[in-house]
Order: C-alpha cells, then structure tokens, then sequence
C-alpha cells in the first residue's frame, strides 16, 4: 500500500487492504518457513501527519497454519499484527550524517542501528507501507509455535505423538557429552 502524504488531510487516513493469501506465504518464506496462509491478511491502517512526519497506527490479522514446534500437528494461529510507528522524512532524520552528495544513495544502510525501532525513513513524497508491513508480520510471527504449552512432543525412539499415547520406548538417553566425564576424578 502505497499512499501520498498530500492525501493525508488534518482529520487523518484511513486505508484498509488486503495482502493476497500467496504474498503473504512468500514473505514467510526463508525466515519463518513451515507458515503458510489460510487466508488473506487483511489491515486496517490510520495515518496522521504531523508536519512532514507521518503517524502510523495498524492493526491486522494474519490466518495462519503451522506444525507445533514439537509434535509436528497443524496448529491454526489467528496472529495480530498490530503496530504504530513514524515515518520520518529523510532530509528531517536526525540521527542521519548528511551525505555529500544525492541523499537518495545516502547513507541510509548504514545507519540503521541509530535508526529507533518506532521510526522508519522514507524519501519523496510517497510513503510505501508494504515493506514494513512485511517486517512486522515476521516480528509478529512466533518463532518456535507450540499447539499448546505443555505439549510432549514425538517420542524420539518410535515417533509417536506422546499427546495422544504413552508409547512405552525407554526415552532415557545418556547424553555422549557426559560420558566421557565418568572417568574423570573430580
Ligand atoms: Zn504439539
Ligand atoms: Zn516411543
């Protein structure tokens, strides 16, 4: 979602959209593999502008279905993907040292530690929310699912789902690292 400050008027934007199911599968790709759409992730954004500086408070809904972490079943997640940052132009950044020449190829990489977690750049006179809202939803994403908190997981020696049954396999196993210590005086 593209949006053009000058349409940002004193009583703010509003802007609602869809990210298609399949864009919203490529972008968990890599990072967050093993995710996939249910649906389309639909947000709902409010843009204020304060000066040249653009306010930004959206909320959206990510369907999404992953394996647990642990026992491998399917979990549905219906993940919020709420955020509120400012959009700063370039030429006003603070942090920012001036380049020496165009400040379109200025040192905006580089400064992106000095750059604050509530704060993005832009350039222009167009804001682009796409790339951030990319961000966010992997933010948003938890990184090791579970179906549930005190999920068992699979037994490690036949496989079984340990949610559904008590398999009975001896599970203990003597970790190498330590084996080597039983001969060691303390
Ligand atoms: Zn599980
Ligand atoms: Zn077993």
């Amino acid at each position: 979602m593209r949006v053009n400050i000058d349409e940002i008027k004193e009583a703010g934007l509003r802007r609602s959209w869809d990210v298609a199911r399949e864009q919203v599968d490529d972008i968990l790709q890599g990072d967050k593999a093993g995710y996939r759409a249910r649906g389309p992730l639909h947000v709902d954004a409010k843009l204020e502008k304060i000066d040249r500086r653009v306010r930004v408070d959206a909320h959206g809904r990510a369907e999404l279905t992953v394996p647990c972490g642990r026992c491998l079943q399917p979990v549905s997640l219906d993940q919020p993907v709420d955020f509120e940052l400012t959009l700063v132009p370039s030429d006003e950044y603070v942090d920012e040292p001036r380049g020496e020449h165009d400040s379109s190829t200025g040192p905006i990489g580089g400064s992106f530690e000095a750059e604050r977690a509530d704060e993005e750049v832009y350039t222009g006179k167009v804001v682009d929310l796409d790339p951030i809202l990319r961000e966010q939803l992997l933010l948003a994403v938890p990184g090791y699912p579970v179906c549930k908190d005190d999920c068992k997981g699979l037994c490690p020696v036949c496989g079984a789902n340990l949610n559904d049954r008590e398999c009975g396999c001896d599970r203990h196993v003597p970790d190498p690292r330590w084996a080597g210590l039983k001969n060691v005086k303390l």
